[in-house]
Order: structure tokens, then sequence, then C-alpha cells
């Protein structure tokens, strides 16, 4: 048997008709940027994740540099973020002039440890940024509450968390600004490049929205300085169709996501916290021959991937900033133990069957 990591084809067979549907009906228009599509999106997004506003972007990284504008965030300020993330949240931080304050992770979770926040405050820290990563929802009231304390903004990376809740309610949706991905690999993902931003304070809405067109409040007319980075018509189209499968979708996520847990319960995974409901967008294991592990399940026709295999504060880019291995110890051991499995809502039975019984042989 041989098992991909991913199976987008799949997807594109179960949604052909109406994908290529959306793609004519914006080619036989012939309006591909900022149109009908976008502004119908933007309107379902915001309605599915319960936010007032939603703005359609080019990227989910430009989102967060959006995001980081649109609160006046800079030069000489801080923003903490977890290291144990993909990097684009820390490139928008660095590309808006601010400096990157890394807390390490809760290895339970693997997300920011919210026990270590308040130390790595200063007075020139702006902005939290959680990573709600591999699906599953931060600490985020206990985060909201230590913003609140400290009069921060948070801007929420809920790139992979595309329907996820926490008390019902979206993640994305509890901070300052929530910022999505929809890269082809996301749960919900463009056929191409795309993201959005949802918010519910209409000044920094109004703000996002001439940022990512030219800083523009008209044609011609340039408020700010802003970019090229609009949502085009096809990716909306896309994004509209898919949106509406996104719920099933993330329902059969959970249920394999489920099952992994009920059969290698010997192997650790990502603790999803009470009154919250992940997206599954990965399945995380730890395994401390991990090369050795990845090479026998590929010799079975397995598929893994590691996300993330070396930690932002040791990436090359940044070495000029000073960090050292051992500054963060439980983000670099994650990096070195963490696998991810094959988890997609096509995954059929009997491959899940098969994933299963290697890991079994292998690990018992
Ligand atoms: C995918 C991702 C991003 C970046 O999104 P792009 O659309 O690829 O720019 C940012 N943060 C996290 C956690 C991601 O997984």
């Amino acid at each position: 048997m041989k098992i991909p990591f991913l199976r987008l084809d799949r997807q594109y067979k179960e949604t052909k008709s109406e994908i290529d549907e959306a793609i004519r009906r914006v080619v036989k228009r012939q309006f591909f940027l900022m149109g009908e599509e976008l502004e119908k999106f933007e309107d379902e997004l915001a309605r599915y994740m319960g936010a007032k506003y939603a703005i359609g972007v080019n990227s989910g990284t430009d989102a967060l540099i959006f995001a980081l504008q649109a609160l006046g965030v800079g030069k000489g300020d801080e923003v903490i973020t977890p290291s144990h993330s993909f990097i684009a949240t820390t490139l928008a931080i660095v590309e808006v002039g601010a400096t990157p304050v890394f807390v390490d992770i809760n290895p339970e979770t693997y997300h920011i440890d919210v026990s270590k926040i308040e130390a790595k405050i200063t007075k020139r820290t702006k902005v939290i940024i959680p990573v709600h990563l591999y699906g599953a929802v931060s600490q985020i009231d206990a985060i909201m509450k230590i913003a609140k304390k400290h009069n921060l903004s948070v801007i929420e990376d809920a790139a992979q968390t595309h329907g996820s809740t926490f008390k019902g309610k979206k993640a994305g949706t509890f901070g300052d600004i929530g910022i999505y991905s929809f890269y082809p690999g996301k749960n919900l993902g463009a056929y191409g490049d795309a993201g959005a931003l949802v918010t519910n304070n209409e000044v920094i809405a109004n703000k996002l929205k001439k940022l990512r067109n030219y800083g523009q409040s008209q044609k011609y007319f340039h408020d700010e300085h802003g970019r090229n980075s609009r949502l085009d018509e096809i990716q909306a189209a896309v994004l509209r169709v898919k949106l509406k499968h996104l719920d099933a979708w993330n329902e059969k996520r959970n249920q394999i996501a489920t099952r992994y847990k009920k059969e290698l319960g010997h192997l650790k995974s990502q603790t999803i916290l009470p009154d919250s409901i992940s997206c599954y967008h990965l399945y995380v294991v730890e395994f401390s021959d991990r090369a050795e592990m990845q090479k026998k399940l590929a010799s079975k026709g397995i598929q893994t991937l590691i996300h993330y295999p070396v930690p932002i504060h040791l990436q090359k880019c940044y070495v000029g900033m000073g960090f050292k291995a051992g500054d963060f110890p439980l983000t670099e051991q994650a990096a070195d133990r963490i696998v991810s499995l094959p988890l997609y809502s096509e995954l059929t039975d009997a491959e899940q069957d098969y994933i299963i019984k290697h890991l079994r042989s292998l690990t018992q």
C-alpha cells in the first residue's frame, strides 16, 4: 500500500463539479480582483467564524504582517510568540521591524507555555501572538487575561485552525485580530496562495482593507503605506465552495484522530484542552528514534512529515539574533522527536488500518 501524506486529488474528485463551475464562473465574468467572489467569501467567512469582519489577502504571512501594521507595531516594539511554529509568524514580526520574544512550549499541547509569558513582558511589549498549532486551540482565555492585565494586543495565528473552537467560539475570534492561511494543504485550502484576517473592530478592518490594496481608500488615493496583497477572484470562488464542506471534513478528521488516539494510545500525542474542539490539521506523535521510524514507515509506503524540524530561534536566517541551542529546551526536544502521520478526510479506513498495524508492530 502507498499512503502519501496528503491526497488533495481525492478532495478535488469529490468536489470537482462545484470547483470547476466556480472557476469557470470567474473566467466567464473576466473580473479577477476585488470582485463579488471576494466580497461574498469575506461575508461567508465572517459568518462562519462568528466575526464582524473578514478581510481576504494574498497569504497567511501577509495577513500576519498586516495585522501587526494595523496595530501600529514597528521598530523598537517586542512581540511575544512561540519558537515552535511555522516561521511565518516570526517573519512577519521581523518584517515590520519589531523584535520576536520567544517563549518555550508546554510539551503536552506544543503551544506557548502560558505560565512563562509574563516573565517576558517588558515596557516594549506590544502584542502576544499565540499559534494554535496542529489544529488545537491554545490556552486563549489565559492569554487574553494576561494581555488585558498588561494592556497588550493579541493576534491569533489561526493558520492551522479553520473551524476549531473553545467553549463554542471559533479560534481566531478571541483576540484583536485572527489570521488564517489558505495554503493548499491547510484544512481550508485554496488552489494557490491565499489568506484572511478576522476582527470585530471596524477601525482595524478598514485599515486592513486599505493595507492589502496599495493603501488606497479609493482608486489612486493612498491613505496608508500599503501593498498589493489581494485574495483573487478564482481563489475566493474555490474557497467559497470548500468552506461549505469544511465542517464535514473536520468531522471526518476528528473521527480519524479519535481512532489514532485509541489505537496508538501508547504514543505521545497533542493534548486537546477541555471545552475545545480541534480541527486536527495535523496528528503529531513523538519518537525518540525518529529518523529510523520514518525510514521504516517509508519502506511500508507510509509518508510522514515533520512540523517543524528546526525551531525558529535556531534557523539560519536568525543567527544574528544571538540565540543558541538550549535556549528553549522543550521546543528543541519536540523538534527532535515529532512526526506527523497522514490525516485527511479522504483517508480510507483500510489505509488507516494499515498505518495503525505497522505503527503498532514497530512500537510495541
Ligand atoms: C501556513 C502557516 C502560516 C503562513 O501561511 P501562508 O499562507 O503559507 O503564508 C502562518 N502560520 C502558521 C502557523 C502556518 O501554519
